[in-house]
């Protein structure tokens, strides 16, 4: 995240790197006991789960079936081609035809005769840390090596089929199939191959693989992998702003997962919108160059920034809210008591009694180590004063719903802060600066909130990650009108 300066989009980045944190300074003060005479409940927001067991898991029944995902792909990737000999004339005339030039896996030292094309000779450097589908050999190649290995162990083996799924969406795209692939917008290219890698997926849960059916956690894991992958397919603009921004790519999987491949045909009659960010190509190549120093600065920018918003667009919602004071407490301290305790996201608790919001400054280091990033924290933050928000609209919402809607709270305050947004509710300046998103600050809030997704598809606790992902962006995109 920037701050940002009155003038210009052109923003000034806070050097507070000679600010750390104080092992010693302490996060809390006596204000996180509360009223001894209150009941303590939670307010039936779930368990505090550690965030160690929000992150993926480390196994799935997959690891069970399959030794590796080299064995797991090798029946992965036929169950794929079938899905497209099944599918295909649903949505494209004349017959599916196989992949002239193959699947192939690539890694230093290899041997085997690779096919050419799309500038591919061959040479491992040329799909490092990458896979491609390259149009004039009709071909996939991954890397065997180092993506694919890392991908598999950081996110499960489901990850490396739906890779090679988006590649063949590109195939499917291809001169020997549809021939779309120069016909539209490259996100449009992306954001397809990304729905049919959903249809691919849904298939995949419905019938299994070789009978093995993929879980709702391998698919979510699988699916914040995908969201990293940056192609380089033979002959697209090598722009990594082509795949679009991870909202746009989550939706897009959505539109295949719950549609099949019928939604995502349908994006060449009309093609998806997606999130234009004024970045340049050098800033959004950067990994994440702008991330906040984890610190106190940190959290008073992100609080009064919120503050600072909610206090124009509140009294706008009918909302009768009060600023909400917050405190941040170590993770062995007691999380607040008070009469009726609301855990909004993990590690944030809010008290509607006095308006008070407590926030596990451990819990919110994990996050900003993990996902990793400051708006992954910023998001952690929002939903909390969400709930102070919504605690005082008129109209009343409770459980998944209720969760739903601080999503798309806190999607409104990202949006004032897009660094494109010419009318933010409050301008900044000199006096009051306005924090601004930098390149890669909504994926991280994408990460978390997919990671802090209810588990399963079918239970309705804070909402699946696709809704919490859709109604973010919804906030995002049409402010209050979206959250209605
Ligand atoms: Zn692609």
């Amino acid at each position: 995240m920037l701050v940002a300066c009155s003038t210009t989009l052109g923003i000034e980045n806070v050097d507070s790197s000679d600010r750390t944190l104080d092992e010693n300074e302490p996060w809390s003060d006596s204000d996180t006991t509360g009223d001894s005479t209150d009941t303590q409940s939670d307010g039936g927001s779930g368990t505090d789960e550690p965030i160690e067991e929000i992150v993926p898991a480390e196994s799935s029944e997959l690891d069970e079936v399959w030794p590796d995902y080299r064995a797991f792909l090798a029946d992965a990737i036929p169950d794929i081609e079938q899905f497209w000999r099944d599918n295909y004339s649903l949505v494209y005339r004349g017959d599916y035809t196989e992949l002239g030039g193959g699947v192939h896996a690539h890694f230093p030292d290899n041997t085997a005769d690779l096919p050419v094309g799309c500038a591919f000779v061959g040479d491992y450097s040329d799909v490092e840390e990458n896979a491609f589908y390259c149009d004039e050999g009709d071909f996939i190649v991954y890397d065997d090596a180092v993506l694919f290995p890392e991908f598999a162990d950081e996110f499960g083996m489901s990850v490396t089929a739906l890779v090679i799924a988006h590649e063949w969406g590109h195939a499917i795209q291809g001169p020997n199939r549809n021939d779309i692939l120069y016909s539209y917008a490259s996100t449009t290219i992306e954001l397809q191959a990304d729905c049919f890698a959903g249809a691919w997926v849904a298939d995949a849960q419905r019938n299994g693989v070789k009978g093995v059916r993929l879980s709702d956690r391998d698919v979510t894991s699988a699916l914040l992998g995908l969201i990293q992958l940056g192609d380089v397919p033979g002959g697209l603009p090598d722009d990594p702003a082509a795949h679009g921004s991870a909202f746009d790519r989550v939706s897009a999987f959505q539109d295949g997962y719950l549609g099949g491949v019928v939604p995502c045909a349908g994006y060449e009659e009309s093609e998806p919108l997606p999130l234009q960010f004024g970045f340049t190509l050098e800033e959004l190549q950067r990994p994440n160059p702008s991330d906040f120093p984890f610190d106190q600065e940190m959290f008073d920018l992100l609080t009064g920034d919120l503050a600072l918003y909610w206090n124009v667009v509140a009294p706008l919602l009918d909302a009768d809210w009060i600023e909400p004071t917050v405190t941040l407490v170590a993770e062995a301290e007691t999380p607040p008591t008070c009469a009726e305790r609301i855990r909004p996201a993990p590690g944030v608790w809010f008290c509607p009694r006095g308006s008070r919001l407590v926030v596990d400054v451990d819990l919110a280091k994990r996050v900003y180590d993990e996902i990793p990033g400051d708006f992954a924290v910023a998001y952690l933050l929002a939903l909390g004063y969400a709930e102070s928000v919504r605690q005082t609209l008129p109209i009343a919402t409770d459980g998944e719903q209720a969760a739903l809607l601080n999503d798309c709270l806190a999607g409104m305050w990202t949006g004032d802060i897009l660094p494109f947004n010419t009318d933010p509710a409050v301008e900044s300046t000199e006096e009051t600066p306005r924090v601004g998103l930098s390149p890669g600050d909504l994926d991280e809030a994408i990460r978390l909130a997919i990671l802090i997704g209810d588990e399963s598809f079918d239970t309705d606790v804070v909402g699946s990650p696709f809704e919490k992902v859709d109604a973010f962006r919804q906030g995002v995109f049409f402010g209050a009108a979206g959250c209605r």
